[in-house]
């Protein structure tokens, strides 16, 4: 089976984002930027069944500027074998994604795109469901777990009520949730042989494809700060100071 993982670079989660002066958006520069945290599983699951010897090649894609030939570098140091940057500096909507990522399918033909079920910037999660109506190809969302059956994936999704269990002949789309698995750490000899192993360079330009914004950003601005946080002494002040913040009196609370 071949694999294609899309990964996208993103403010690193650990970082305290701040809007830019002029709420024209988010403050990018000189802020460390990391593959977006879902991808990551998307990555490792993906390496993980190469390892298994259900996957035998595995190429991640990154469309964005060209700094996220690190974030490509970093999964190649993770184990996939090829990666390809569709270079764009301007910004490209879930819908240009699913474009680009359309027209990547039919020439690099896989069996699965794995996705991450949103990236952490936008929080759009519509990158997949696009990919798979562009495609016409069946998808499952949140993946908690999946099996390789023949030519047919098995996936335990993650739902409101539970979990479900469903199959999807392939080619198919999955996008993973959390509960999937645990990363692993890039090690150092695996980054010095990831720069031995293909980066192929397009642009997004030469695709043939739509990919101007639908949405204009009208302002960004940062949450209300958080109100103070009070220290109370027993269970019982707790429970008179959520009484209070919420308005109720002692006997409408039980
Ligand atoms: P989104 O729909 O923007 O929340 O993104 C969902 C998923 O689509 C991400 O976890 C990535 O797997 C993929 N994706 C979105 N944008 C990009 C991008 N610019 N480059 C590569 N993959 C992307």
């Amino acid at each position: 089976m071949k694999i294609l993982v899309p990964v996208k670079r993103v403010v690193d989660h650990k970082v305290n984002v701040r809007v830019r002066a002029d709420g024209s958006g988010v403050e990018t520069g000189n802020v460390k930027m990391s593959m977006n945290p879902f991808d990551e599983i998307a990555v490792e699951e993906a390496v993980r069944m190469r390892e298994a010897g259900t996957c035998d090649e595995l190429v991640v894609v990154s469309i964005g500027p060209k700094q996220a030939e690190d974030t490509l570098r970093t999964a190649l140091a993770l184990g996939a074998d090829k990666a390809i940057l569709i270079e764009s500096d301007e910004r490209v909507e879930p819908l240009a994604v699913a474009k680009l990522l359309k027209e990547l399918a039919a020439r690099e033909a896989p069996d699965l795109v794995l996705l991450g079920k949103q990236a952490i910037d936008d929080d759009a999660a519509q990158t997949g469901p696009m990919l798979s109506a562009l495609l016409d190809w069946p998808i499952s969302s949140f993946a908690a777990k999946i099996e390789a059956k023949d030519d047919a994936l098995e996936v335990i999704e993650e739902a409101d009520n539970g979990r479900e269990v469903v199959t999807l002949p392939l080619p198919a789309i999955v996008t993973v949730d959390l509960q999937l698995n645990q990363p692993r750490n890039v090690s150092l000899p695996s980054v010095i042989k990831a720069k031995q192993k293909p980066l192929e360079r397009l642009a997004a330009a030469d695709f043939g494809v739509d990919l101007a914004p639908r949405l204009e950003i009208l302002a960004t601005r940062a949450p209300d700060p958080r109100p103070e946080g009070k220290r109370v002494g027993s269970v019982d002040e707790l429970l008179a100071a959520l009484r209070s913040h919420a308005g109720l009196l002692e006997g409408e609370a039980r």
